[in-house]
């Protein structure tokens, strides 16, 4: 593993600052994958919040520059139980926040392998980590996926899990491994099922190479990349094109470190939570958004469904508020997306004045 900052410099400064690690209200987190779109920027949330944070990256899928100055990077993987182990124990850390994943589903289906050692072993590997130092509370990032095609919406936590894609059925396994491992050594565990996770912090947003995602690909349109097209207008829906609950990424890093702070508390085991805003956007209706926005119309053509997509994904968010304290407070497409287009927009003229 390859240490970035220097880790001496962050454990002082925790210290110097007088706070209390593990015993006070504030910790010191482990974020796996925290170089990534949402562990990034839930880096960032966690930091202004005045907690002490570690990545744990590989870099490569993640980026070194969305690791927000003030955390530690560590470059090195999950599975790496020795390291992982150390890094615990060096940095005392109180809680870990597990976001490092193979996450494409496309790719799961012609890779499973790389998500089973990714997702599934590498996963487990942590788990041991945590066992063996006593570090006793885990968030881990999951998904809708883990319901496959669901029967009805709003899905709740409790709609059968039949997960359609290996990157679904990874992160149930690992769902399960984290119920296992709290009944057999304490762990204290919450997994946030996302739903489809959208815009931009003032500095960050989503990165990906490839881009799959529906929002960053219409607003690369804008930009004079390839039309966006739109996989598939003759789906059981209002207008045809598939629906989804898409949640601001900033809605997303609150109800982490509300989870952080539940595993403080609560019972050893494992809580479930969707995060969703409860309300369904069609693909058109937030082409429709992002017409909006940017002011002119987003050039598209009409594809065929993509393999692997359901109809509708909507989730119902009942138990993120009884359980986190949480609602989504930047609930419309335009929010998203404008958050989305102004990140967008400042780094082209950043290029442009480079
Ligand atoms: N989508 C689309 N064109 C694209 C990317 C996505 O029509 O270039 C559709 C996709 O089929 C799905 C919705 O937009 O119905 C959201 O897809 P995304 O990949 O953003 O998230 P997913 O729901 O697959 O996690």
């Amino acid at each position: 593993m390859q240490v970035i900052a220097d880790a001496a410099c962050c454990v002082a400064s925790w210290a110097a600052d007088g706070r209390q690690p593990y015993h006070g209200r504030l910790m010191h987190v482990l974020v796996t994958g925290g170089a990534g779109y949402i562990g990034s920027i839930t880096v960032e949330r966690l930091l202004a919040a005045g907690h002490a944070v570690t990545v744990l990256d590989t870099l490569v899928t993640g980026h070194r520059g969305a690791v927000p100055d003030g955390a530690e990077l560590v470059i090195g993987s999950v599975g790496d139980q020795d390291s992982v182990g150390r890094l615990l124990r060096d940095r005392r850390v109180d809680a870990v926040l597990h976001c490092a994943a193979r996450s494409l589903v496309g790719q799961s289906v012609a890779e499973p392998a790389l998500y089973y050692q990714e997702n599934v072993v590498g996963g487990v590997a942590l788990l041991n980590a945590m066992r063996e130092t006593g570090v006793g509370r885990l968030v881990f990032s999951s998904t809708a996926a883990v319901y496959g095609t669901p029967l009805s919406t709003p899905i709740d936590e409790d709609a059968p899990l039949r997960p359609i894609n290996p990157y679904g059925a990874t992160k149930l396994a690992f769902e399960e491994a984290m119920r296992w491992y709290g009944a057999a050594c304490g762990i204290r565990s919450v997994s946030l099922r996302y739903f489809n996770a959208a815009g931009a912090s003032a500095e960050r947003g989503e990165e990906h190479d490839p881009e799959t995602h529906l929002i960053p690909n219409l607003l690369k349109a804008c930009l004079g990349g390839p039309p966006l097209t739109i996989f598939g207008t003759d789906y059981p829906t209002p207008d045809g094109t598939a629906v989804r609950d898409y949640i601001h990424v900033l809605d997303l890093a609150d109800a982490h470190i509300a989870a952080l702070e539940l595993t403080a508390s609560s019972d050893s085991g494992l809580r479930i939570c969707n995060l969703g805003s409860g309300s369904g956007y069609s693909v058109l209706e937030v082409l429709r958004a992002a017409e909006s926005v940017v002011g002119r119309p987003v050039p598209h053509a009409l594809g065929d469904r993509r393999a692997g997509d359901p109809p509708v994904l909507v989730a119902s968010n009942e138990r993120a508020g009884t359980l986190l304290g949480w609602q989504p407070r930047r609930g419309t497409p335009q929010e998203m997306i404008g958050s989305a287009w102004d990140l967008m927009q400042r780094r082209a003229a950043a290029r442009g004045a480079g």
